[in-house]
This record gives C-alpha cells, structure tokens and sequence, in this order.
C-alpha cells in the first residue's frame, strides 16, 4: 500500500494510544516543517480540542492584537472524512488503536487509527504526510480508508477550510489574522488565496484531493468502501506567501508548481524529499554510540533545527518556539543569535546567512528604534516580528490599563547579540561578501548605540550601563549588569578592530560604506576609549563577580527543593513577584557570559561563579540549564554537568518546562547542540580557527558528527582519546586537535590520539 519504508528504530517519535489530553504534546514534538512552512501534527480530522497550526516563516500580521503575530494561517492537512454517515473521528468515535510515527530521517509522519462507529461499523485510517524538503511550496497527505467488517459509504469534504485562528495569547482571545480574496474551483484543481489583514501579505493554496485516483478539485465527493478493501485518498497542495512574488501572481505560480506535482506523482516527489532530508541528516546527524537514549534525543534536537531552518525565500528568523507554536506569538528574540545560530554557522552555513539577512535587512527599523529610547545608532528591539519593529507586548494592568513588558525596554543586550552572532558566521565561513556589504555597517551602527548608551561616572572614573535587564529577567531595571557591560565592550573593540581590518585590506568598500553612514575616524578612538573603561569589563582576582550593582543586598535564600528533572523548584514563599528581592535567579547569566568569553576569565574565577550561581539559579527558563551543563564539562567543574544536560536534553521530549503543547522550545535545542558538539565533542572555535578537543564519556564509547568549516565538510569520529578527520571539501583544512597544530588534505583522512 505505501511505498515509505521506516528508518530504524533510533529515528523513530512514536505517538502509542489515544489520549486527548497529551494531543497538543504531541503535535509539537512530532511536528512536521521545511524552513519555509511549519505545521502542528494535529490529527488530519482537526479535533475540536487541539490547537492547530500552520505557519509561514515570516508572515505576521498585528491587526487585532497589540503586536505582531506569526499568522495561523489555513492547514492544507486538514481532511475531513465520513463513512455511513459519521464523522472519522477520534471525537466522534471509539478509537479501538491509534499509532503514529514521526520518521525523522526522512521527515514523514504517518499514522494508523482503527475506530468503532456509534452506529456500528469498524474502520480503519491510515495517513502519510510531509512538506517537501525539496521544493518548499510541495504539500503531501495521503490517507487509505477501509471499512473492515462489511462495506460502506465514504464521503471525502475535499476544500482546505478557512477556520484557523490565533488562539495566544489568552487575554487577547481568538482572532482570525487573515480574510479569504480569492476562492475557485477548476476542473482539476482548487485555488484559495487569503491575505493577512494589516501586513497585507498574500498566501495562496493551489490543491486537489485525488479520491481512488480521481481529482475532486473541492466539494463532497462519494465512494464506496468495499469490505477489506483500503480507499487511497491524496490530498496535494501548493503553498507559499507573495514577496518575492507578488500576490496577483501566485495564482499562477502555485498551479503551476500544483500542475508538476501532480505530473510528478507521490512516489518521485517523495524520493526528492527524502534525498533533500539524507543530504541535511549527512551534516547534521550526531550518533552517539554507546547510548541510544541520548542519541535519539539529540536527533530530536536536531531535527527540530532543521525543520525551521531555511535558506531561501523571503527574510526570516527563528521564533522562540520555531514554527511549531504561536507561543511568544512566534516572535523573534536573542534565542536565535545566542542559542540556534551556531547550529546553522557550523553545519548548514547558507541557512544562518539567511537568519543574519533578516537583521541586516531591519538594520534600518533598529536604527529608528534607537532614538525612540533616547540612544543613538542601531538598537535590535527585544522581540521582532515581520518589520523589525519593538514587538515586546503590552500587557493589561490591574487599573485596567496596558504596560509594556520591561524586556522592550531595558534588555538591551541583543544590540550585541547580533553582530555577535555575526562574527561567529564569518569566522566559521570566511564570507567576505557579508561583511563588505550591510556586515560592518551593523557593527558599526550597534558600536554607535552602546557609545551612547554608557553614562560616565565621574567618582567612579569608569563608564556606567544603567538600567538595563540582563539574560537574567527576574531582576530589572539594573544598573552594570556584568553580562551587558561586557558585549557592549566587546562590540565597541570588535567594531573598531573590523574598520581598521576593512581599511587596511578593502578600502575601496570601507570608504563607500564611511560615506553611506558618515562615519568619522574620531568615532573609532572614541569606542576604543570607552571600551576600556566600561566597569566590569576587566575582573581580577578569583573570586566571584557581582552579577550588577546592588545583587550582594539582595536577600539569601536557598533552593532545597528540586523536582524530578533535577531543576529547582520555586522556594517557600518566594514566587514571580517578590523574586526580584532575593538573590535568585532566572536562568544563566554570568555564567552563560563565561561560556561565551572564557579566556577573559580565569579558570579559578569560572570555577568560583559556577559554584556561585549554581546555587541561586532556578532554570525557569529552557535557556538556562545547556548552559550550565556546557560550562561545567568545559570547565570541569560541577559534578552537576551531566544532571543538566539530561534535563536539557529532554526539554520537549519529557515536557520539563510543562508548556511543550505550546511550542518547541527552539533556543534550548541549539543550546543542547551546543552541549553536544562544544561540551562533549569538544569542537569549538579558539582565536578563529577551529579546534577539537573531546570530552566523551567513557560509556558513549565514541561520537560520529560533521561540521563544515570554511566550505569544507569534516566528518568527524571522536573518543574520550582519539579523533577522526574525514576531509571532504576541496581544499585543506587547519586545525588545532588536542592542542596540536594539524593540517587534513582534500579527500583524506587523518586520526589523531591524545598525547
Ligand atoms: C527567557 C528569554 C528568552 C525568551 C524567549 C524567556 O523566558 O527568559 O531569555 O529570550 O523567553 O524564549
Ligand atoms: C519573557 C520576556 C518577554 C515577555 C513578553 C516573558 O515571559 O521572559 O523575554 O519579552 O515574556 O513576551
């Protein structure tokens, strides 16, 4: 009947039994995406309990809502079916079994539910279903009906209904972000174009529903179901939103790309797909040998990365919670650069030059963003959306009116953030082009924000960041939060270094990029000047820094209790609101800061903080515990490291925040790649070059993994003492392994020991 072979059992997300209330769980964790579209996995018949989703990366809209949301836009899997006249349901019908397999090698996600009518009757669904990693536009459902103790009538509803809404968040209640423009049936297939009601973006749908080999383009279409005997059903669509084209065009466009699929037929669309998935599985699969447990969660991890990543179409980032969820209403924060970007940087390089595009691209929107704060230059608002704007929400007081959420106005060090993120890019792919064009005009706009936004403080003799939030939130407005001083430090030095770089070896583009934004010589000294006396910057000793001014009054009181995943849980009598008077702590800020400058630091003083914060942290947020686990195998401190790492590992998998229905929690994914490759492989990047140093635990035996370092493909086998390089790029690739300078010739491979 189906021509998908399962991929071993190490691949496989199985859904076992039918349970309504774990349904919204499992639409995220098995949910299906191509960079471009992302869709929850609710079930093809859209039960009236679950929360649907269908996503087009980039596609906002604010009307009805106080800011923008990821539009839930209409779902092409949707499939509504009746056999005797009942609904196919697992609301209207007894689920005698229910099953369903996400193959994540291959991006497939089917299902096999067997029902007993209320009116008699036992029939049995299966479905297929993917989004084509191949051409981002292909849509795939196929489904086989069969009655199994006598025949019947199926009727098939075959239009792709416009009933989806945005449901998050609560206060605001459901809102439908779109109104329908166009709706035809042809004789062979169905056109829908809906346009989403402020942003004006166009999203067409070219379908048809084939019915035992038959194109119905819409409408109930009747069959009859013989005993025994499965009914094939393919529902095939074409998708995607206007941009690049333009919206009166996608009629066009969508039922020619409709037009090939259904010359193509299912079997070679999904041969395309499947060879697009091995081709991102060859970079990005992690085998861990001696541990399968840990190995099937890390291909989770990745697998999610990889559903949201895209590499062409219109400019987008990744939202905190992917494509998979309107948490957050799908906007775009620091999760992205800090947390994902090194992710895409080291495997799939085009893929994070798209994420950078976006930014480069809304420079413009954080350069009006700055003065509306008072500031000069670039500042990246707290959360982003279709234009770059300050998204951060407004929130209804207790006097009945709106606040803003304080991130919008005081977390400012995403301004660094991003052009850090930027660097870490160009120094795993060496992509000039990048920099030359709109990269340098960024460092240079963010170095010209934080030279306005430091204060000098005349008694001190240094220069104040005052009232800021830094990673951790619980403690707001603060003044000289450590983690902020220090990336506004390092963004003024590495803006200053990247002019004289670009000076010296490319003047012809340094001298057109000074005219296009005036930029004067004078201003370099000054970031240099500043830099060097922004409080905090330059630690000493090996003791423990405080987080920002005042932390030390803060009260003292200890975590004691901590839950099953081995996180805290919230101490008696401190909650969300008083928290702010204790010392305690969000998730990882100082110590995240070390993880990301560990040579400014040293190894007593890494050591001393771990220890320090350890104890006042409460990882309330899934950015919290990869990062402790990364620094404590990094540095080998914290007999903790590998409790945070399982925690983090299985985030979404064992719901440990307790909100995976709403969304995968997309940083923590790259954080616990992070975790895997920096922390444990122990690749990573030292003064710009590449360097491998493994820290795998015995019992794993070994770790087969891949990055692509400036254009080359390393495939790599890594031991507790031994390290494989397989060159398959075209040029040779120098490297430090185990601390030793080595050099691995195109085509070769070389194994190192450790000496
Ligand atoms: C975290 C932030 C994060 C945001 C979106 C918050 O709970 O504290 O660091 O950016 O969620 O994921
Ligand atoms: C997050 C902030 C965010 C705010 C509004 C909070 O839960 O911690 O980072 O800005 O929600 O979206």
């Amino acid at each position: 009947m189906s021509d998908i072979r399962l991929s071993p059992e190490s691949w496989l997300l199985r859904e076992k039994g039918w349970e309504s209330a774990r349904q919204d769980y499992f639409a995220t964790i098995l949910a299906l995406g191509n960079g471009r579209i992302g869709s929850r996995s609710v079930l093809e018949e859209v039960p009236q309990a679950c929360t649907p989703g269908t996503f087009i990366a980039g596609v906002f809209d604010d009307a009805g809502s106080i800011v923008d949301d990821m539009v839930n836009l209409p779902n092409p899997f949707e499939l509504r079916l009746f056999v005797n006249g009942q609904k196919l349901s697992v609301e209207t019908m007894q689920v005698l079994f229910h099953d369903r397999i996400l193959d994540m090698r291959r991006g497939v996600l089917s299902r096999r539910t067997v029902f007993r009518g209320g009116l008699g009757g036992k029939f049995e669904l299966r479905t297929e279903r993917f989004l084509s990693r191949a051409d981002p536009a292909a849509v795939v459902l196929r489904a086989w009906v069969t009655s199994l103790e006598g025949d019947a009538g199926l009727t098939v509803a075959g239009d792709i209904g416009v009933t989806s809404v945005n449901t998050e968040p609560f206060y605001e209640l459901s809102k439908r972000h779109y109104c329908v423009e166009e709706l035809r049936s042809g004789s062979r297939s169905s056109f829908l174009r809906v346009r989403t009601l402020h942003s004006g973006i166009d999203v067409g749908y070219s379908w048809t529903t084939l019915v035992a080999g038959k194109s119905h383009p819409s409408g109930a279409i009747r069959e009859k179901l013989r005993k025994g005997r499965a009914l094939p059903i393919i529902r095939m669509a074409n998708c995607g939103e206007s941009g690049k084209i333009p919206g009166s065009a996608l009629r066009k466009y969508l039922d020619r790309g409709l037009a090939g699929m259904m010359r193509a037929g299912v079997p070679s669309i999904l041969k395309k797909h499947e060879g697009e998935w091995e081709r991102l599985w060859d970079i990005s699969d992690i085998a861990v040998k001696g541990s399968p447990e840990v190995e099937k969660a890390a291909r989770f991890n990745i697998y999610h990365l990889l559903i949201c990543g895209s590499d062409g179409g219109n400019p987008s980032s990744i939202g905190a919670k992917s494509l998979t969820g309107e948490s957050s209403r799908g906007h775009y924060f620091w999760d992205t650069e800090v947390y994902m970007l090194p992710f895409y940087a080291l495997n799939h390089p085009r893929m994070a030059r798209h994420l950078l595009e976006y930014r480069l691209d809304r420079l413009e929107a954080a350069r009006r963003n700055a003065p509306l704060r008072g500031f000069k230059g670039a500042l990246f608002p707290w959360e982003s959306g279709g234009t770059g704007g300050e998204e951060t929400p407004y929130f209804p007081d207790d006097k009945g009116g709106l606040y803003l959420w304080e991130t919008g106005l005081f977390e400012h060090h995403i301004a660094a953030d991003i052009p850090m993120a930027m660097m870490k890019y160009l120094e795993a792919t060496g992509d000039r082009a990048m920099l030359r064009g709109r990269g340098l005009e960024l460092l240079v706009e963010t170095a010209r924000f934080w030279a306005s936004r430091v204060s000098w403080n005349g008694k001190a003799g240094w220069y104040d960041i005052k009232g800021v939030i830094g990673p951790d939130e619980y403690h707001y407005p603060v003044d000289n939060n450590v983690f902020t001083n220090f990336v506004a430090r390092w963004n003024l030095e590495t803006a200053a270094d990247a002019i004289e770089e670009m000076a010296a070896n490319d003047h012809p583009s340094f001298v057109k990029m000074a005219r296009r934004i005036t930029f004067r010589e004078a201003e370099k000294a000054e970031w240099r000047r500043i830099a060097g006396l922004i409080k905090g910057t330059n630690p000493a000793g090996d003791g423990v820094i405080e987080q920002f001014d005042g932390y030390y009054k803060l009260k003292e009181v200890p975590i004691t209790k901590w839950t099953r995943n081995g996180l805290p849980e919230w101490p008696r009598g401190v909650n969300e609101k008083n928290v702010q008077l204790t010392k305690l702590n969000k998730q990882a800020d100082m110590v995240l800061l070390m993880t990301m400058f560990p040579e400014r630091f040293s190894p007593g003083q890494r050591t001393a903080n771990f220890r320090y914060y350890e104890n006042r942290t409460l990882h309330m947020s899934s950015l919290s515990a990869c990062a402790f686990a990364l620094a404590g195998l990094e540095w080998g401190v914290g007999a903790n490291a590998m409790r945070y790492f399982i925690s983090s590992l299985f985030t979404d998998l064992r719901d440990v925040q307790g909100n995976t229905r709403k969304g995968m929690h997309a940083a923590c994914c790259g954080g616990n790649w992070q975790m895997l490759v920096r922390g444990f492989a122990g690749v990573g990047i030292h003064n710009r070059g590449l360097s491998i140093s493994p820290r795998v635990p015995r019992e794993w035996k070994a770790m087969k993994l891949a990055v692509m370092w400036m254009g080359s493909l390393l495939h790599l086998e890594v031991s507790a003492d031994s390290v494989q390089i397989r060159n398959d790029g075209e040029k040779p690739v120098y490297l430090s392994v185990f601390g030793w300078p080595a050099e691995v010739g195109p085509g070769k491979t070389a194994v190192y020991s450790r000496k």
